[in-house]
């Protein structure tokens, strides 16, 4: 059997039904995306807005585009109009550029906080005090045309699995109590090598790349 294929299979088989899959083909190319779009999955998630543009226009229209990676205020206005959610917000300027572009399309764009878990030095990710009061001023009605539907995490690069669930369960206990002022809708954490730890402590949610489409060349 092909390898995608069977590695999609796998890994589909591995997650609870309540868990979202979103397939991180950043790098990969379109025809690969093709074959797991035409296995049924619908989800796929990209980090870079000039890779997204590129492929998008060349996929079905139906697939839920995430942002996964690290996105400047300057590009919102590239992706403004399709994209389905962005899972890696991390200030409030980006937030509100969101808002103001989503408003241009009259729609209302999905997004993730974006949260600091690791105990690595991470460049991107809210404090979770921060994460506490952006929420707030969201819950007040500043970002009409975002919706805050949950919270992204990435744990340590570690082969230490206490560690990861340890933070992982930092980001799940911040999600049940924003959960308490306004319903949430996703906790998205876990990757191709922890997302079994993932779902454990909480995640429903998952995006998984090379678990599914091999290795990336990172020459590129
Ligand atoms: C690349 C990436 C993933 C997927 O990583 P794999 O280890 O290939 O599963 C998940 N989340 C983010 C934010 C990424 O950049």
């Amino acid at each position: 059997m092909d390898t995608i294929k069977e590695n999609y299979i796998n890994i589909k088989k591995q997650l609870p039904e309540h868990v979202q899959l979103v397939a991180v083909s950043k790098t990969h190319p379109v025809s690969e995306i093709q074959k797991v779009y035409d296995l049924g999955q619908r989800v796929f998630g990209e980090n870079k807005v000039q890779e997204l543009l590129e492929k998008q226009p060349l996929l079905p229209e139906d697939i839920q585009w995430h942002l996964i990676g690290h996105l400047q205020t300057n590009k919102v206005k590239y992706i403004a109009a399709f994209i389905d959610t962005i899972q890696s917000v991390d200030s409030e300027k980006l937030l509100s550029e969101i808002n103001k572009e989503a408003a241009k399309y009259n729609r209302t764009i999905k997004v993730l906080l974006q949260v600091k878990i690791a105990e690595e030095e991470s460049k991107f990710g809210f404090e979770i005090s921060e994460a506490e009061d952006l929420f707030n001023q969201y819950l007040n009605g500043d970002f009409p045309n975002i919706q805050i539907t949950g919270l992204m995490g990435m744990a340590t690069f570690t082969e230490d699995e206490k560690q990861i669930r340890k933070e992982f369960l930092i980001l799940k206990n911040l999600f049940d109590a924003l959960h308490q002022l306004k319903k949430l809708d996703t906790l998205s954490m876990g990757m191709s090598d922890d997302f079994p730890i993932a779902v454990e402590c909480g995640a429903n949610s998952v995006r998984v790349g090379s678990a599914i489409f091999g290795k990336r060349d990172y020459s590129r």
